[in-house]
């Protein structure tokens, strides 16, 4: 899984490659592409400081998503045990709505 990293020039955030090196040049772990190249441009250079805390940050994140998604896998497990819920909720939906069709 990739970092997604908050820009701290426009806060925008983006998705540098895993190995934080676009086809020309370093990522940087603080600011997004576009703004990289303004800042490139104008001879600053980033905040050693501020790249290792946005790299925590990410990584931190990180490890949110893959929680989040270890979890989400855990669903369809779930809904297999109660196989007789879909059917039964297809039938509700359809016999209410085809009363009130002929009432109305
Ligand atoms: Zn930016």
């Amino acid at each position: 899984m990739r970092f997604v990293f908050e820009c701290v020039e426009c806060g925008g955030h983006y998705l540098p490659p895993e190995d934080m090196v676009y086809p020309d040049g370093p990522a940087s772990p603080v600011w997004c592409t576009a703004c990289q190249g303004v800042k490139r441009a104008a001879g600053v250079r980033e905040d050693p400081l501020l790249a290792r805390v946005a790299l925590a940050a990410a990584r931190a994140a990180l490890a949110g998503r893959i929680a989040e998604a270890a979890e989400a896998a855990e669903q369809p497990a779930r809904s297999d045990v109660r196989p007789s819920r879909p059917p039964r909720s297809r039938r509700a939906r359809s016999g209410p709505g085809g009363v009130r069709s002929k009432l109305g």
